[in-house]
């Protein structure tokens, strides 16, 4: 049995969290949950978004899934998604994006990997007003920050047979921070002879993922970037709603789905939970419970190619608790 933080999170978090909970009871996975809250409701609580209880959960049991946190824009906190990863140190996003049969999507065989760095970049948080009608926000690219994610992708590559890693960012521009981090992935990249290596401008790479997403495999890019681009890699695979991520850290993992907390589809049983089940499913592989993942992915593919229980966003009209059915009849 493994000890896992659970925590629902905002908005349409809840729900999602509550379909992955009854498929995994089905499913029989050995998973004990604990739940924590964050976010929203312990903001109004105790005027804390992310209780020290959370971390100390999440740093005792080393695993943690989550549904989206909420975050308003301008005013109010800090992004507790934000504080979170740099508080674990979390610093490696890793957002898989790949076709299922079955969802409306433009291609057929994507299948990309993000490796978004997690703590760095314009997410420092370093960001201030220069009187009243400019602002200045610091973009930090450290060494040790650019090492150890390239290393990380190259790594991810070579242990699942990938054959290329990308790196992805605006060297031409901003010399000094990209350009670090550019040199430092040029470094990384002589230490990995069997897999090929290449770089692109961020501008230029998202053109390509639009036209010839087939040329890429595995990239590797600062937080920002990533952000976007694994937005863009998500609108390649059918949308928001079918994307997992996973956040690593050296000893910890904090899975979530990429999307946010769809607030305005709260409590209507509307969304999709595919995104937040894959993400639990990848939990399931980093726990070593690979025949239940196996189980829980081969149930969820045959709903979605079936095309009959799913929701709204793949063109379908089944609510999220249908479609949670729908994937635990096929298990049984
Ligand atoms: P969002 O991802 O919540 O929504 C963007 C669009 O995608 C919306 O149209 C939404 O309805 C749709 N969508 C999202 N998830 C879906 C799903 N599972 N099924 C079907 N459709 C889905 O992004 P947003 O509106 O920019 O952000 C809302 C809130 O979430 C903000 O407060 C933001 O800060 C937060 N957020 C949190 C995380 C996280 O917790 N990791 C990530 C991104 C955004």
């Amino acid at each position: 049995m493994h000890n896992v933080t659970l925590i629902p999170g905002d908005g349409t978090g809840p729900e999602l969290i509550n379909s992955v909970v009854k498929i995994f009871k089905a499913a029989q996975a050995p998973i004990k949950w604990e739940i924590q809250e964050a976010g929203l409701k312990t903001f109004e609580q105790s005027g804390n978004v992310l209780p020290e209880e959370v971390l100390a959960s999440i740093r005792r049991n080393k695993v943690a899934l989550k549904g989206p946190l909420t975050t308003p824009i301008g005013e109010g906190f800090r992004s507790v998604n934000v504080a979170l990863r740099k508080a674990l140190d979390l610093y490696a996003n890793l957002r898989p994006a790949k076709s299922f049969k079955g969802i409306p999507a433009r291609y057929e065989n994507i299948d990309l990997v993000i490796v978004r760095e997690n703590t760095e970049d314009l997410y420092a948080g370093i960001e201030h007003m220069v009187g009243e009608d400019a602002a200045e926000s610091i973009k930090i690219i450290t060494r040790k920050g650019s090492e150890r994610i390239v290393r990380f992708a190259f790594e991810y590559a070579r242990k699942h047979k990938r054959k290329k890693v990308t790196a992805v960012h605006k060297a031409n521009i901003m010399k000094c921070t990209d350009g670090l981090f550019l040199s430092v992935a040029r470094e990384i990249a002589g230490e990995y002879p069997d897999l090929e290596f290449e770089d692109r401008i961020v501008d230029n790479m998202s053109m390509q993922l639009v036209k010839k997403p087939e040329l890429y495999d595995v990239m590797v890019m600062p937080n920002l970037y990533g952000d976007i681009l694994s937005d863009l890699c998500a609108g390649l695979v059918g949308g928001l709603g079918v994307t997992p991520g996973a956040n690593l850290g050296t000893e910890i993992a904090v899975f979530e789905p990429v999307h946010g907390s769809a607030p305005k589809y709260a409590g209507k049983d509307k969304v999709n939970p595919t995104a937040t089940i894959l993400s639990a499913v990848m939990m399931l592989s980093h726990l070593g419970e690979e025949e239940t993942a196996q189980r829980i992915h081969t149930a969820l593919a045959a709903v979605l190619a079936a095309g009959k229980s799913v929701t709204y966003d793949l063109g379908g009209t089944a609510k999220m608790s249908e479609m949670t059915q729908a994937i635990i009849e096929k298990m049984s």
